[in-house]
């Protein structure tokens, strides 16, 4: 079955980058947007637009009776999520598939077991994918969670089976604290996501976070496409993402990424998803799998030269994927800076009217964002404004590269986190790719200082 036109249920960059694949294959594209977004970049490009509701994401980019009217009035054959939003709501895949509109997604019933992360983990266990040692599923007793953090010793970390953002999760340093934070996270846990479910796993001191990214045809075909090392984060948020990880070996990623592929073969996974891992000491330990594009995957479409997008519709299709493991190669270096519109230091949100903006170019730098003169930053969504993807043979070259286009990059009438990433180029532990996923807090700590 072709596709013939995709309505794009999301907004910003990631809108944009749906619609740039479907129109370079052909496909007419639909926008949605909020009535704050009447004028967003998405909106003007896509073939037609359909207002869903007031600028509140629950109102529009969440609204799921909104988003199918849409779908129906402009006849649209296929949705795409993107990321965020309603891109791993089980019940939304659901639905559009019962509509007989085609889903540019993962099965239904895989977004909701890798959705609730005890369910995750015993799959990925079952998979044969290396675990954090923990409990074995949620638990509910206080005297058998003391028996296995003893076990696997101090310091645990209690997770919320339904949580993600980085939210709900309480690291024990002893067992006299066990009791108290295990209430307590249960407490959060059924207050933030409607679930007191918790379980619980060793804390590991000092990991990089390295992930995979894999593709299934959904008929039990499955390759992996490499890693990303996601170590810079803050506050559990992503800032800078480069592929290849720099402490990886060929034979580390190939054996890693193998059995990332096995596991995906054998569930049948259809389309793109990403296998995250935090990874100490050389060894890996699942933490938990996103059934979806993510924010970081150019990194790995500029090494391995595959269109993700392009191939996530194509398996939408009912189409084989376009190549084989032998066909993927890892090719260079690339890095990705998320530019927000916040204060590089104080992260103070900073939403405002792009007085000037130029973008840099040249040879292999790439920018994602909806970004032009004129345009008014709504206040209501994420703050990230725009992606640097930044491409060299070497990881050296790729650094200087990103620096000469950080430099050249020019976003007025607001604050944004470049400078934060020109000062991170100029770190010699950056620069060594020397850092794990403490590193970033501490240095902005230092800096504070
Ligand atoms: P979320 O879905 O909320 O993003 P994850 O399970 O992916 O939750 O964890 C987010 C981040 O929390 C990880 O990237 C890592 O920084 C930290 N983290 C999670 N589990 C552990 C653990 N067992 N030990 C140490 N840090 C952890």
């Amino acid at each position: 079955m072709g596709i013939e036109k995709i309505l794009i249920a999301n907004r910003g960059e990631i809108a944009l980058r749906i619609h740039r694949a479907a129109h370079e294959m052909g496909i007419k594209t639909v926008a949605v947007h909020s009535t704050a977004d009447a004028d967003a970049m998405h909106v003007r490009l896509a073939d037609e637009a359909i207002c869903i509701g007031p600028p509140a994401a629950k109102d529009s980019y969440l609204n799921i009776p909104a988003i199918i009217s849409a779908a129906e009035i402009s006849h649209a054959d296929a949705i795409h999520p993107g990321y965020g939003f309603l891109s791993e709501n089980q019940q939304f895949a659901e639905i559009v598939e019962s509509h007989d509109i085609a889903w540019i997604g993962p099965k239904p019933e895989h977004i909701g077991t890798m959705g609730d992360k005890v369910e995750a983990k015993r799959t990925a266990g079952a998979l044969g994918l290396p675990l954090v040692p923990g409990s074995d599923g949620a638990i509910e007793d206080v005297e058998e969670a003391k028996k296995i953090a003893s076990d696997i010793g101090y310091p645990v970390i209690i997770k919320a089976a339904s949580g993600g953002g980085g939210r709900g999760m309480k690291v024990v340093e002893s067992e006299e604290e066990l009791e108290t934070q295990m209430k307590q996270a249960g407490t959060e846990a059924k207050a933030a996501f409607g679930d007191a479910t918790v379980y619980l796993e060793k804390y590991l001191g000092n990991p990089r976070h390295i992930e995979f990214q894999v593709f299934g045809d959904g008929n039990g075909a499955a390759v992996h496409l490499g890693e990303r090392d996601c170590s810079l984060q803050r506050r559990h948020q992503k800032v800078l993402e480069e592929a290849p990880s720099p402490v990886l070996s060929t034979e580390e990623r190939n054996r890693m990424g193998d059995v990332c592929a096995k596991a995906m073969a054998d569930m049948s996974y259809r389309g793109a998803g990403t296998i995250e891992f935090l990874w100490e000491d050389g060894e890996f330990y699942f933490i938990e799998m996103n059934t979806r594009l993510q924010v970081e995957h150019p990194v790995t479409e500029m090494i391995t030269g595959i269109d993700l997008v392009r191939e996530q519709i194509r398996v939408a299709e009912g189409k084989p994927l376009s190549v084989t493991q032998d066909d993927i190669s890892f090719d260079g270096h690339a890095v990705e800076c998320r530019i927000n519109a916040e204060d590089a230091k104080t992260f103070m949100p900073s939403p405002g009217t792009v007085s000037w903006y130029h973008p840099p170019g040249g040879l292999y730098v790439r920018v994602d964002s909806g970004l032009y003169h004129g345009y008014k930053v709504p206040p209501h969504y994420d703050s990230m404004i725009a992606k640097l993807i930044v491409y060299g043979h070497s990881r050296e070259g790729c650094l200087m590269r990103l620096r000469r286009a950080l430099d050249e990059f020019v976003i007025e009438g607001m604050k944004t986190t470049i400078p934060l990433h020109q000062a991170l180029l100029d770190d010699p532990d950056f620069q060594n790719g020397d850092y794990t996923i403490k590193w970033l807090e501490e240095w902005l700590d230092k800096d504070a200082e």
